[in-house]
C-alpha cells in the first residue's frame, strides 16, 4: 500500500521523550485514517535513543523506520536523510522533543489534501521562554539573515508539511550546506501558515544546541545564503579608508605647521581600527573559502551506520551518482 504521509524526525539524545512522542504521534495520525510511516533519524545519539527506536520498530514494524548515523552530523543532515528515505506523498518534518505538537498535523494534512497547498508551515506565535542571551542571539541572527537574504524566517520553524514535489526539489538541490527553513522559503511554492505556541522543552531540559553550534549554524546559514556580508566588508573598508585619509591629512597639516604633538594615541587607534577591520575581512573571506572548500570536497552530508527497513525503500537510491549520503553496510541490517 502506498504511503500517504511520512513523518521525519531528527533525533539527538532524546531517549527520555521518544516513547511519549511516538504514542502521541500515533494517536493523532491514527485518527486521520491514512497510511503513514515515521522515520526516526538518529543523529549520533550517545544515549539509548537508538535502542528505543529499534524497540519501536520491532513493535510497530509497519509504521516505524529508522536511520542511524555513524556520528552526529547535525539536524540539517538528519532532515535531509529522513526526507530522502521517505516514501509519502506528503512529508511532515518535526522535532522529537514535543515542542512541535503533533496535534497540528491534522490541520496541516487538511490544508494540504483539501486545498492542495504544497507547503504548510507551523509558525511560532512567540518564542518560548529562553534565557536572555539566547533570545538576543536569535533576534540578531534572524535580523541579519533577513537583511542578507531577503527571506523572513523569524517565526518560521522546521515543523512543516511538504508535498512530494517540494521534497523532490529540496533533495535535488546540489548544495551541501543546508538550511531547511530558509531553503523551503527559497523554493517558493504557495504556502499556508498555522500559528502555534511552542511548549517548553520536554525530555532533556537543555536545548540540544550548544552556544558554539548555534553560532556556527547562524554564520553558516547566512553565508550560504548570500554574499552581502562580503560586500559589507568592502564598504567597511572604503569607509575606514576615507576616515584614515582625512585623519592623515589633518596630521600632516598639523605637522607642517610645526606644532606636531606626539601623536601616539592616533597611531595606536588607527592601528587597532585597521587591524580589526582586516581581521574581520579576512575572517569573512575565510568563511566563504571554507564554504567553497566544503562544497568542492563533495563529501556526503552524512554516513549511515545502519537502517531499520530504511534505505532500500523511499527515494534514497533513485538518483544516479548521488553521493549526498553514504552507507556503511550494503545490506539492510534488519
Ligand atoms: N537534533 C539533531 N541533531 C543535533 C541537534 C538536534 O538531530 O545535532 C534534533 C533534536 O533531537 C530535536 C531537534 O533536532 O528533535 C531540535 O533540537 P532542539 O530541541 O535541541 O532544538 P531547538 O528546539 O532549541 O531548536
Ligand atoms: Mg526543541
Amino acid at each position: 500500500m502506498a504511503v500517504e504521509l511520512s513523518v521525519v524526525v531528527p533525533v539527538h539524545n532524546e531517549e527520555g521523550v521518544l516513547p511519549r512522542f511516538f504514542e502521541e504521534l500515533k494517536r493523532v495520525i491514527n485518527s486521520l485514517s491514512l497510511s503513514w510511516e515515521v522515520i526516526f533519524v538518529d543523529d549520533g545519539s550517545t544515549d539509548g535513543s537508538w535502542r528505543i527506536i529499534s524497540a519501536l520498530h520491532r513493535k510497530h514494524s509497519d509504521v516505524v523506520r529508522g536511520v542511524r548515523f555513524t556520528r552526529n552530523f547535525g539536524k540539517e543532515a538528519a532532515i535531509y536523510a529522513g526526507l530522502k528515505a521517505s516514501c509519502g506523498k506528503g512529508v511532515v518534518v518535526m522535532d522529537a522533543d514535543l515542542q512541535h505538537p503533533p496535534e497540528l498535523i491534522p490541520e496541516m494534512v487538511r490544508l494540504w489534501r483539501e486545498s492542495g497547498i504544497p507547503i504548510v508551515e507551523a509558525v511560532k506565535e512567540r518564542r518560548q521562554r529562553e534565557d536572555v542571551g539566547r533570545r538576543l542571539g536569535a533576534r540578531l541572527f534572524y535580523r541579519l539573515f533577513e537583511m542578507a537574504s531577503g527571506i523572513e524566517i523569524d517565526r518560521a520553524t522546521d515543523f512543516k508539511l511538504l508535498d512530494v514535489k517540494v521534497v523532490e526539489i529540496y533533495l535535488a538541490l546540489p548544495e551541501k550546506e543546508r538550511f531547511f527553513r530558509g531553503l523551503t522559503a527559497w523554493i517558493g511554492f504557495p504556502s499556508a501558515q498555522i500559528p502555534f505556541v511552542p511548549p517548553d522543552r520536554t525530555g532533556g531540559t537543555e536545548s540540544r544546541w550548544s552556544f558554539k553550534k548555534l553560532v556556527s549554524f547562524g554564520v553558516g546559514s547566512i553565508v550560504s545564503f548570500s554574499s552581502v556580508p562580503l560586500r559589507l566588508v568592502t564598504y567597511l573598508g572604503i569607509f575606514t579608508f576615507v576616515g584614515s585619509f582625512l585623519l592623515g591629512v589633518q596630521t600632516l597639516i598639523v605637522k607642517l605647521r610645526g606644532n606636531a604633538v606626539p601623536g601616539f594615541t592616533t597611531v595606536i587607534l588607527l592601528q587597532l581600527l585597521l587591524g580589526s577591520v582586516l581581521m574581520v575581512a579576512l575572517g569573512l573571506i575565510g568563511e566563504y573559502l571554507a564554504r567553497i572548500y566544503d562544497e568542492i570536497k563533495g563529501r556526503p552530508l552524512y554516513v549511515v551506520y545502519e537502517a531499520l527497513n530504511g534505505l532500500n525503500k523511499g527515494r534514497e537510491w533513485n538518483r544516479e551518482n548521488d553521493n549526498s549520503g553514504m552507507k556503511v553496510k550494503n545490506e539492510e541490517t534488519h
